[in-house]
């Protein structure tokens, strides 16, 4: 019996376009119809395109069959994390501020894929404002996490991660601030990049901590990742911040062979907090790394403690300036009646946002006043300063550096939810990644107490090739990435 279309890599479902095996019109109606089944219990998905996506799965099996040249991505659907702007789309950031908030342009990301002929099939659930872990922060309900339905599937990337877990869609973007694609990777299964900040523009991304704010693809593996990244990388002159580095080619290393390779376990990563299952199942990945002929190297991260800390200064900081733009007057919600202007911006801010929202627009205002800024905001800056000479000084050192991507495997729903302290400790691992703008990878390994587990791989600025190599060359030795979920199958 042949693969379902959901079960198809990237590249397999290109060819099958191609060789009219099945057409873009099939597959997206597959996926439309396994959303229409699965997502009522996920809650993955706040918005389905379905009839832009026809209609666009059209346009790519007629550019397709007239023999004109066409991407790798043409008529393959995907889904985009609700934070990216969609023209004619509702786009919500999972907040209620923006729930009426059609956007006018696209991101540069969904328009990058629009031209490349890939057909949207809708917008994934998320933290409010990709602010959490877990998911549960979103104005819409939780997200289910495929493989046990009373588990979180992380955050704030929940809705994608879970989305191409249960076989939803074939790959969605999700965005990563301080772990926002690789812990929900981690908790579902699935691989996830986040990019060197600034490989890809952030343009009509709505911002949350715009100094670590970066897009990044999840996908079922490391090949394709490789050929969603290389459809989204390089230099946009609509983002200031977007790099003016040449971008490779993604898929051309990933057969390299890892003779050779050194990697760094940072001894900071391996200490108490993290699961003894989780520990295990690292552990066995790195043997068989070895056996692919990587040599290993303790190496240390010494302030990686301080990162937690210093994050939640910084990014509050910069969420309270960003989202001092939803005052009620420009976009999305507004409150009935206000007495004068500042009843509006008070009242419709106040019924707009959701709590972790308002307690990190209260955490950052703190930090940046008058008498508190250098206590707080210049000292974090100092510390973010000193994590990213740890990498750097790693980095002489080794060729990338490894550990877990979260200290646990996916905990219950409402488990953490009054503690805040025990939620901001599940990016534990992925924060100072963050905080030095490194890339970092998210793959699926050997599961612990039956629930997925992700491998962090971090490499050096702007060697995402060298990361999906790693990693591809995992997946090309094992199965771990080939696990779905029973009932998702
Ligand atoms: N969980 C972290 C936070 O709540 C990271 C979120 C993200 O990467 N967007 O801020």
């Amino acid at each position: 019996m042949s693969d379902p279309l959901h079960a198809l890599s990237l590249k397999a479902l290109s060819q099958g376009i191609v060789d009219a095996k099945f057409s873009s019109m099939e597959v997206t109606e597959h996926f439309l119809n396994r959303i229409e089944t699965f997502d009522p219990a996920l809650n993955s998905y706040l918005t389905v395109t379905k009839e832009q996506a026809i209609a666009q799965a059209e346009q790519a099996d007629n550019t397709i069959r007239s023999g004109q040249p066409h991407s790798p991505l043409a008529g393959i659907p995907y889904a985009l994390k609700d934070l990216y702007c969609t023209q004619g789309i509702r786009t919500t950031a999972a907040s209620k501020i923006l729930d009426n908030f059609i956007s006018p342009y696209d991101a540069t990301v969904q328009s990058k894929l629009r031209h490349s002929g890939a057909v949207l099939l809708g917008k994934n659930n998320m933290d409010e404002f990709a602010m959490g872990s877990s998911n549960e922060n979103s104005a819409y309900g939780n997200v289910a996490n495929p493989w046990d339905h009373a588990r979180v599937p992380g955050g704030s990337s929940g809705g994608g991660a879970a989305c191409v877990a249960a076989g939803l869609a074939p790959f969605s973007l999700g965005s990563d601030t301080g772990g926002s694609i690789r812990q929900p990777a981690s908790f579902t299964g699935i691989t996830g990049i986040k990019p060197t900040y600034g490989r890809i523009s952030r343009y009509g991304m709505i911002a949350f901590a715009s100094s670590l704010d970066q897009c990044g693809p999840m996908t079922r593996s490391a090949e394709d990742a490789a050929l969603v990244l290389q459809s989204l990388a390089g230099f946009d002159e609509k983002d200031s911040t977007s790099a003016q580095v040449d971008v490779p080619d993604y898929s051309a290393d990933l057969d390299k062979p890892l003779d050779g390779l050194k990697i760094g376990l940072p001894k900071e990563f391996f200490a108490d907090g993290l699961d003894q299952a989780v520990a295990a199942s690292i552990d066995a990945a790195i043997a068989q790394y070895k056996k692919l002929g990587a040599t290993i190297k303790e190496v240390h991260l010494p302030h990686s403690h301080l990162a937690v800390a210093s994050y939640y200064v910084v990014a509050s900081a910069e969420c309270s300036t960003n989202l001092s733009r939803f005052d009620g007057v420009r976009y999305g919600h507004r409150c009935e009646d206000p007495k004068d202007l500042l009843d509006l911006y008070e009242r419709s801010r106040w019924e707009g946002f959701g709590d972790e929202v308002k307690r990190r627009i209260m955490v950052g205002t703190y930090a940046l006043s008058a008498g508190y800024y250098d206590a707080y905001y210049r000292k974090a800056q100092k510390i973010r300063r000193l994590i990213k000479q740890d990498f750097i000084d790693v980095f002489k050192q080794v060729d990338v550096i490894m550990g877990p991507a979260a200290p646990n495997t996916a905990f219950k729903l409402g488990e953490m939810i009054d503690d805040q302290v025990s939620m901001y400790l599940a990016d534990l691992y992925t924060i100072p990644v963050s905080l030095a703008g490194l890339p970092g990878m998210s793959i699926p390994i050997q599961q612990a107490n039956g629930m997925p587990v992700g491998l962090q791989i971090i490499g050096n600025y702007f060697e995402e090739a060298r990361l999906l190599n790693v990693a591809h060359q995992y997946q090309l030795n094992t199965d771990d990435h080939l696990q779905t979920p029973k009932q998702y199958q």
